[in-house]
């Protein structure tokens, strides 16, 4: 099963902002700068969803005359408008015919800094209909609160200050969760999900991880600051060979893969902690005419979907063919890319939001950490071993304070 569609409610009136949602829908307001959904679309292009489908209701002529077909990167945008207001999950049966068997649903109004993948694992057991994302640790009244029994949510209880977590706003669904929806206007808040809940087929993950929700004016305010803020991250920078897979010379087919020892759980555990990862990799194979660059991207595009398996992920994979020797003329030369260079390093720092003070490089060879130091960042010399256990002692568990609402 892979997962390739994510699906935003941006349908809803928006009443308690007032007059700013008069005329434009909530989702598309203005927020640090760039329409709230657009943060959504960054987090999809990321996880490597390929479609998104947004479901529109209140001035959903504004949705359409700004997204319908439109692409962002390999992301491409879809809307769909519903004939009358249908409820949060009649929206879903609106759209019952472009859905897939598996899709990932988001509210149009709320941003968790969460590893979306990390709901997919539980796809191995078929016991189930939803699985929630639940921010841990998010203070304040306005909101209402789950209670997990394992990794079941057992209940919704009602708005208030407490120590459990809350519903985020982030599901993976299974689409026969559109048999339940038999007559609309239909709640998923209300009527779906603690029926859900009672039966036993409702998972719940609860992680940490900023959140914010602009439903009201004074988060909407305070987002305007906080949420550009949630995409600028910290960065770990992984070399391939040698530290992802064994370096057996010039590794360029699945086939010939060997994964270091907890590689997949090392790169999960970057993304459960806030970091982005990238891959930086010198391919001297291409100059050299071992292989070309076709064979480089869809060996990466193979461990991406390795990783994927477990929940985890490679924000980009950088790589250079370039090398001074090469017999093919084409890539015979001399490249800043190729490290001890800094040039993929700093490649990705001029098209991601990182936060470079706290990213660091893992690598197996000098030449890693000489690009990491013309780049200004810590290198450590990975020896061998877990990859898991090393990067544990690198990387904070959680970087990020959630934010109260
Ligand atoms: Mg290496």
């Amino acid at each position: 099963m892979t997962l390739r569609q994510a699906v935003c409610l941006v349908g809803g009136r928006g009443t308690r902002l007032g007059a700013l949602t008069d005329t434009m829908p909530k989702p598309l307001l203005s927020v640090g700068g760039r329409p709230f959904v657009e943060y959504l679309i960054h987090e999809a292009r990321r996880f490597g969803l390929e479609r998104l489908l947004l479901l529109a209701g209140h001035e959903a002529g504004k949705v359409l005359q700004a997204y319908a077909n439109r692409r962002f990167g390999d992301l491409s945008v879809e809307v769909r408008v519903e004939d009358r207001p249908a409820g949060t999950a009649g929206a879903l049966a609106v759209a019952c015919d472009v859905l897939d068997d598996t899709f990932l649903l988001l509210n149009g109004d709320s941003f968790f800094d969460f590893n979306w993948l990390s709901l997919v694992p539980a796809l191995a057991s078929d016991d189930w209909t939803m699985h929630a994302a639940l921010a841990q640790g998010v203070r304040g009244g306005r909101y209402g609160r789950v209670e997990l029994d394992g990794n079941r949510i057992s209940r919704f209880l009602p708005k208030g200050e407490s120590d459990l977590p809350i519903n985020a706003g982030i599901y993976l669904v299974r689409r026969r969760l559109l048999e339940r929806i038999r007559s609309v206007p239909c709640s998923l808040e209300n009527d779906v999900l603690p029926a859900l809940a009672a039966e036993g087929v409702l998972l719940g993950r609860a992680a940490e991880g900023a959140f914010i929700d602009i439903g009201i004016p004074d988060d909407f305010e305070r987002a305007q600051i906080l949420l550009p803020t949630f995409l600028r991250r910290p960065a770990a920078f992984l070399d391939r060979d040698g530290v992802l897979n064994h370096d057996d010379n010039y590794v360029h087919r699945p086939d010939q893969m060997r994964w270091i020892e907890d590689a997949a759980a090392a790169v999960r555990w970057l993304n459960d902690a806030g970091y982005y990862v990238f891959v930086v990799t010198n391919q001297a194979g291409v100059a050299r005419g071992y292989y070309g660059e076709s064979e480089v991207r869809a060996l990466h595009g193979w461990m991406q979907a390795e990783l994927r398996r477990v929940g985890a992920h490679v924000d980009a994979f950088e790589y250079c063919p370039f090398h001074p020797e090469g017999s093919v003329e084409a890539y015979r030369r001399v490249s800043d890319l190729r490290k001890p260079g800094p040039g993929m390093l700093l490649k990705i720092r001029e098209t991601w939001d990182i936060d470079a003070g706290a990213s660091f490089m893992v690598g197996d060879r000098d030449i890693d950490m000489q690009a990491a130091r013309a780049a200004g960042l810590p290198g450590h010399l990975f020896r061998g071993g877990s990859l898991l256990e090393f990067v544990r002692t690198l990387a904070p568990a959680r970087r990020r304070i959630p934010v109260s609402g």
